[in-house]
């Protein structure tokens, strides 16, 4: 059975990012599934085939250490999850490499930490190698590079990592497998109601709400962190499918347009690549608290004036990445701030006309201007 909404979706996706999980790609003890890999191998080669362009994000080299090193579970603490993660990457490589070279497809590895997202030359580098890899017919195959990145440089999870690899490619869908079926109206195992839902049209807190649901089911606790992916794709105007990647041609029913899983629909129109890059991807470093008539102004696309805030956390410089929040902690959107962080705590809730008086000129009205916002709401 063909969906006509899935079809378009699928239809309109010539590049697209797969993200993949431990928990399809190994087994409890951490050894690799070749049978998965090779089925995952084969369903890759005809998503190529269909003239689609391909980037792999792939979880499973700390797994594949464990397994790989006879440590029956997984260690607790960095250094060893991380000398894992090193003996497991190659492991995982070499399964692609030897399942995917009778397809003549050339794998190449690519690892990333947070840190290269954040640096704009970085970025734009890795940008630019995957295109290469492209014109090659290479697939890029991408992890977090584990060995490197320590809790305040890491992405947190893959999930987030193949959200920001998508928005980089300005990629229209990343298809998540996972190991559940998709997102449920509540948990399936005790509750015999419980939907599989098809279709979200936004992730609002009503749909964050229900992670908790599948939560159980899946046994890590990801669904949070696979919402919070979902959102940073739907709201930069692209789509996400979530599947189980443990069911046989998955990929193929995928790209078929059948129902399967959950798709979640674009949120508002496209989001440019440069404000991607400064909206989606950088970490904000302070906060601007927004009054009502500011918060309501932003949603609406306008520029945010200092008279509309009413506190600044964090410090910042001008040209700073800042998140702007309402009452209740809920980011509205985030922007390139026109003031540092001492100049907006001096300015905060004045008139335009008061800020000469207080900073002697008036470098700019708009503490951020619409033209560098990105509403994240
Ligand atoms: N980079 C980790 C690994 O390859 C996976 C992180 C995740 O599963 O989100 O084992």
């Amino acid at each position: 059975m063909v969906d006509p909404v899935r079809r378009d979706v699928v239809a309109g996706a010539q590049t697209v990012v797969i993200k993949v999980g431990t928990n399809v790609l190994a087994g409890p003890t951490g050894h690799l599934d070749r049978h998965r890999i090779e089925s995952l191998a084969d369903q890759l080669h005809r998503v190529r085939e269909s003239g689609r362009k391909v980037v792999l994000v792939t979880s499973g080299a700390i797994g594949a250490g464990v397994g790989k090193l006879g440590l029956g579970k997984r260690p607790t603490d960095l250094a060893h999850l991380q000398a894992c993660a090193a003996v497991g990457q190659s492991a995982l490589m070499q399964l692609y490499q030897e399942c995917l070279t009778r397809y003549g497809i050339h794998t190449a590895q690519i690892l990333l930490t947070a840190d290269d997202f954040e640096n704009r030359v970085r970025y734009l580098n890795a940008r630019n190698t995957i295109s290469t890899l492209f014109e090659y017919g290479a697939l890029p195959i991408i992890n977090e590079n584990d060995t490197v990145s320590v809790a305040e440089i890491k992405f947190g999870d893959n999930d987030h990592l193949a959200a920001m690899v998508t928005n980089l490619l300005l990629a229209p869908l990343l298809v998540l497998l996972t190991n559940v079926d998709g997102l449920y109206s509540d948990d399936p195992r005790t509750n015999p109601d419980a939907q599989l839902l098809p279709t979200v049209p936004n992730i609002d807190s009503s749909v964050t709400g229900l992670a908790a649901a599948t939560k159980s089911a899946l046994g890590t606790g990801g669904m949070e962190s696979k919402l919070k992916a979902a959102r940073l794709v739907t709201v930069a105007g692209e789509a996400v499918i979530m599947a189980n990647g443990s069911l046989d041609g998955i990929l193929d029913r995928v790209f078929a347009g059948e129902p399967v899983g959950t798709l979640f629909l674009p949120h508002g129109e496209g989001v440019s690549s440069r404000k991607r890059w400064f909206g989606l991807t950088v970490r904000p470093k302070g906060i601007l608290w927004l009054d009502h008539g500011a918060r309501k102004a932003v949603s609406e696309g306008k520029s945010l004036l200092p008279i509309g805030v009413t506190e600044v956390d964090g410090e910042f410089e001008k040209g700073d990445v800042v998140s702007l929040c309402a009452d209740g902690g809920s980011e509205v959107a985030r922007g390139l701030t026109n003031y540092s962080a001492a100049e907006a705590r001096r300015i905060r809730g004045l008139n335009t006309d008061h800020i000469p008086a207080v900073l002697g000129s008036l470098p700019y009205a708009e503490l951020v201007h619409r033209d560098n916002l990105v509403l994240t709401s």
